[in-house]
C-alpha cells in the first residue's frame, strides 16, 4: 500500500511522514499566529512540489483562516448548570415519588392506630435517593427514619429532616458526638458501648437514648434474647441513657416455611417481656420488616420497619395477593446509534449473538457499570416503541445493545426507532412491563441489590 493511503499521514508507528502536523502542535501554532505563519513559510519552502504528493493538514488548518476567529468567550456556569441530566446523557432513572406515597399509604391501612411506621432509607433510601425519599415518607404517614450508617443520618439532618432516625446497626463509639450532635439514635447491644455513649452525653448534659438490638436467631447484631436483662442491669444505672426502643430482625419473613419465623418471634417477646420484668419500659418495640408487614400482622407491636416495599416490591411471591404496591423506579434511555448487521455477523464483545437477518441493532448508553448486570446478557428485553426488544450481545460495561425484527409478516407490526428514541430498561410503558422483581429473579437475587446498582451511577430525575 503507498504511504499516501494511509490516513492523516501516519505511516505506523515510529514512522511519520514529514511535514505531519500532530493535533497539539497546530493548538500551540494557533496560539502564536507568528509562529503559525512563520511556519508555514518554511514548510512551503521546504516542500515545493506539495502539489504533486498532497499533504494532509489537520482538521482545524482547513478553515480558510484561523486569524479572525472571535474572541474567546466562556461558558456561564448557571447555563452550563441548566442542561438537563438527560441532555447530559441518555440514560437516567425516573423515581416516581406519587409511587412512593401510594406505598406508604398502602401500608399504612394494614397498621393498628397509633402503630408507627418506619420508612427505612438505608443505602441512598436503596438507589431512590434518601432526602427526597425520607421527605416523601414523611408527608405520606412515615413517623420515623433508618438508615445503616451515620453518615447516611448527617445527611438527612443536614437536609433539614427533624423526623427521629435509627442508625440499623451499634456504630463505632468514635462517632458518638456525631450521634448525640445531630440527634441520631444508635442501635446499641453492648455494655461498654453504651457507658461511653451515656458519659459523652452527660458531659454535654444530654441524654443517650438508643435502641436495643436483640438477636433472636439471624446472629447478625445484637445481644442474645435470653441476655437482654442481664445486659440492661449492668448499664441500668447510667442517668443518661434512655431505651427509646427494642428491635429485632427476621432472618426468614419472606420464606414459604413459618417454623423459623416463629421461633424468634417467640423470643422476642420473651425478650420484651424480660424488660418489663426489670420494671424498665422498653419504649418502641419493633420487628416486622416489609415481608412481615403483610404476611403477619400479628408482629406489628409499636412499630413496623417498612424497606423493599416502600419502593414498590415485593419481598416474596405470597405477598403479592396481599398489597398492591407500585414500583417507584424505572431506567430509561435513548438510542445513541443503529445498524443493519448482515446475516451472520456478530455483536458486542465475543460475538457470541449472531445476526438472523433482517435485523436492525440499536445501542443504547448504559451498561454493568450502571446496574445492568452482565448476568442479563441476551436474557431480557426493552420497550421500545411499543413492542418488547430482546437485549442481545454482552452487556458491555458502559453500552448495551438491542435487537429489532425488520420482517413484516402476520399481525407483526413493524417498529423502526431510530437514534434518540426512547427506551425503557426496566419499567412500564404501552401495557408492556420490564420489572426489576423479573430481573431479579433472573439473576437470582433480590430487588435491593438491583435498584442500588442502577442507582450507581444513571442521575435521578423524581417525577
Ligand atoms: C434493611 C432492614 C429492614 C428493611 O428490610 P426490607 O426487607 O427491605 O423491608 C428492616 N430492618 C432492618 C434491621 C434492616 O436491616
Amino acid at each position: 500500500m503507498a504511504t499516501n493511503d494511509l490516513p492523516n499521514g501516519f505511516t505506523g508507528f515510529g514512522h511519520r511522514r514529514a511535514g505531519f502536523v500532530s493535533a497539539a502542535d497546530a493548538i500551540r501554532a494557533r496560539e502564536n499566529k507568528t509562529q503559525a505563519q512563520a511556519a508555514a513559510r518554511e514548510q512551503r519552502a521546504d516542500e515545493p512540489e506539495a502539489a504533486s504528493a498532497p499533504r494532509l493538514r489537520p482538521l482545524g488548518a482547513m478553515l480558510a483562516d484561523n486569524s479572525d476567529r472571535p474572541p474567546l468567550r466562556p461558558f456561564d456556569e448557571a447555563e452550563l448548570e441548566a442542561i438537563d441530566q438527560r441532555d447530559r446523557r441518555w440514560a437516567w432513572l425516573e423515581i416516581d415519588l406519587g409511587a412512593i406515597r401510594h406505598n406508604v399509604v398502602q401500608t399504612r391501612r394494614r397498621l393498628k392506630r397509633g402503630t408507627r411506621l418506619l420508612a427505612v432509607v438505608k443505602a441512598d433510601a436503596y438507589g431512590h435517593g434518601a432526602v427526597r425519599v425520607a421527605e416523601t415518607a414523611l408527608n405520606s404517614g412515615a413517623d420515623y427514619l433508618a438508615v445503616a450508617t451515620v453518615p447516611e443520618g448527617i445527611e438527612l439532618r443536614r437536609a433539614g429532616i427533624t423526623a427521629p432516625i435509627l442508625v440499623l446497626a451499634q456504630p463505632p463509639a468514635t462517632s458518638i458526638p456525631l450521634l448525640l450532635a445531630y440527634d441520631i439514635y444508635p442501635a446499641v447491644y453492648d455494655a461498654q458501648f453504651a457507658i461511653q455513649y451515656g458519659e459523652v452525653a452527660d458531659s454535654h448534659g444530654m441524654k443517650a437514648p438508643f435502641h436495643l438490638a436483640v438477636n433472636t436467631g439471624m446472629n447478625r447484631i445484637g445481644v442474645r434474647y435470653d441476655e437482654v436483662a442481664s445486659l440492661l442491669t449492668q448499664i441500668a444505672f447510667h442517668r443518661a441513657l434512655v431505651l427509646e426502643g427494642v428491635f429485632t430482625h427476621f432472618a426468614t419473613a419472606d420464606c414459604p416455611e413459618t417454623l423459623n419465623f416463629d421461633i424468634q418471634s417467640k423470643r422476642f417477646s420473651e425478650a420484651v417481656d424480660s424488660i418489663r420484668a426489670l420494671g424498665i419500659d422498653p419504649g418502641i418495640v419493633h420487628c416486622a420488616n416489609s415481608a412481615a408487614i403483610f404476611r403477619y400482622p400479628q408482629v406489628h407491636y409499636d412499630m413496623v420497619r417498612l424497606g423493599i416495599s416502600l419502593y414498590g416490591y415485593y419481598a416474596c411471591p405470597e405477598m403479592r395477593s396481599l398489597v398492591e404496591l407500585k414500583p417507584a423506579m424505572s431506567v430509561h434511555a435513548r438510542i445513541t446509534d443503529t445498524r443493519l448487521v448482515p446475516t451472520g455477523e456478530g455483536v458486542s464483545y465475543g460475538l457470541h449473538y449472531r445476526s438472523a437477518g433482517s435485523v436492525k441493532i440499536c445501542t443504547v448508553p448504559l451498561g454493568y457499570a450502571d446496574g445492568l448486570r452482565r448476568g442479563l446478557s441476551g436474557n431480557t428485553y426493552f420497550i421500545v416503541d411499543g413492542k418488547l426488544c430482546r437485549q442481545v450481545g454482552n452487556i458491555c460495561m458502559d453500552q448495551c445493545m438491542f435487537e429489532v425484527d425488520l420482517r413484516s409478516y402476520g399481525t407483526h407490526r413493524r417498529i423502526d426507532p431510530q437514534v434518540g428514541d426512547e427506551v425503557i430498561i426496566a419499567g412500564q410503558k404501552d401495557g408492556l412491563e420490564v420489572s426489576i422483581d423479573e430481573l431479579a429473579d433472573k439473576l437470582d437475587t433480590i430487588q435491593h441489590e438491583i435498584t442500588i446498582g442502577f442507582a450507581q451511577r444513571l442521575p435521578r430525575i423524581y417525577v
